[in-house]
């Protein structure tokens, strides 16, 4: 089947947090999905078969009252929700109902394998390949989030261990460890939850950090969020991986952090230097037995489709500034690097389609 591309303006990639407010604010500036025939026109892939973009998919034991303090898309309160509601629940409804409000048609399931250049001209056309049509377009807006790249460490041995090995991508409900011996690896927030939910119904757990926590109980004040972010903005900028939140935000010490200390768990050990059928090795020699592994390891940028622009630094990242690729301008990388939060996302959004309007001077226009 060899069907010719579609022609828009603006791709979107992803229907998370970042790519419905570039949506949005693609919307608010006058472009329109393609059958409306508008000036500038614009659509959104996602490759979920519901909205929700990675809300959809954690764990049952997210609460609203566990999330990080989210942030609402732009121009539509979240509304009220019981802090006891699953996160999964409550903001999947949220963004289904935030798509039908702006009418944002997001066509799903699509999944984008690659972009490519048209052809050697650098004002030249972007082309979108998906398991459902192409796309030749403009812009592309790369929204794709982390989900869908679960980060596992190569450890000698992974292979020979005779329990089971799952990451937090695949964690569903601690009913799953009773009894067990645990080992959680990672130093992250989801690591320290976990730990603080699986204690309650394991037989042991055994809490594995790279390095040692540095607690940092004091407010997150906007001053040090702003540092933090700084740092994430230079790797980016310089075409290193994002690399993780709390490698700049340092360890916060959160209601869980506390709880797991209260019930006597929130003890680190080193890294285990190996593992085997029966448990992982310590630096010491120690073998320190257990029947599940649980890799709390984190989240890599899901950006394999934009390989054939042959942007990637030999470093491992992209060179990204303010949300918009130095090698390739026609492509925005938001809910990457320093705007991979929920407010980071809306704001980078924003700004995206800013800088389109910009190179285009296309005019505001008023929401419907
Ligand atoms: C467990 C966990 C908890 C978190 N809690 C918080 C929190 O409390 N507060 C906070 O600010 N941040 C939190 N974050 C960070 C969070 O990732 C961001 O805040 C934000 O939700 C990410 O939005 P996004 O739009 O970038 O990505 P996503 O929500 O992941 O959306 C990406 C979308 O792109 C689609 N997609 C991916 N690849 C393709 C492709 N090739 N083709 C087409 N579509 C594709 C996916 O289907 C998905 O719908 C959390 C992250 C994790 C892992």
């Amino acid at each position: 089947m060899s069907m010719s591309p579609e022609n828009v303006d603006v791709v979107v990639i992803g229907a998370g947090q970042a790519g419905l407010s570039a949506a949005y604010h693609l919307r608010r500036r006058g472009y329109t999905p393609p059958e409306e025939r508008g000036e500038r026109t614009f659509v959104v892939l996602d490759a979920d078969a519901e909205p929700g973009g990675a809300w959809q998919h954690r764990w049952a034991s997210l609460h609203m009252a566990t999330v990080n303090g989210i942030h609402e898309l732009p121009g539509f309160p979240v509304p009220p929700a019981d802090p006891n509601a699953q996160a999964r629940d409550v903001l999947p409804r949220y963004f289904a109902a935030y798509e039908d409000r702006f009418d944002l048609r997001v066509r799903r399931p699509v999944r984008v394998q690659a972009v490519r250049r048209v052809d050697a001209d650098p004002q030249g056309r972007l082309l979108v390949e998906t398991d459902h049509g192409s796309w030749s377009t403009r812009y592309v807006i790369n929204a794709t989030g982390t989900w869908t790249q679960p980060y596992w460490p190569y450890v000698a041995g992974r292979e020979s261990f005779d329990g089971v090995q799952l990451h937090t991508h695949d964690y569903v409900s601690r009913d799953a460890f009773a009894g067990k011996r645990v080992v959680i690896v990672g130093g992250g927030v989801s690591a320290t939850q976990l730990l603080n939910e699986i204690a309650d119904v394991a037989a042991d757990v055994f809490w594995v950090t790279r390095r040692e926590p540095d607690w940092q109980r004091g407010e997150w004040t906007t001053a040090s969020r702003i540092e933090a972010l700084d740092g994430v903005e230079q790797r980016v900028r310089e075409g290193l991986p994002p690399g993780s939140v709390i490698s700049v935000t340092g360890d916060r010490w959160t209601p869980w952090v506390q709880s797991a200390q209260e019930k006597g768990v929130l003890v680190h050990h080193p890294m285990f230097t190996s593992i085997e059928p029966d448990g992982v090795r310590m630096p010491d020699g120690t073998l320190h037995a257990a029947d599940v592994i649980l890799w709390a390891t984190g989240f890599r940028p899901a950006i394999a489709h934009l390989a054939p622009l042959g942007l990637r630094t030999p470093a491992g990242g992209l060179r990204v500034e303010n949300g918009r690729s130095i090698d390739e301008p026609r492509l925005f990388l938001i809910g990457y690097g320093p705007s991979q939060s929920t407010i980071g996302a809306n704001r980078a959004g924003r700004d995206a389609v800013r800088a389109i309007a910009r190179d285009e001077a296309a005019e505001p226009v008023p929401v419907g």
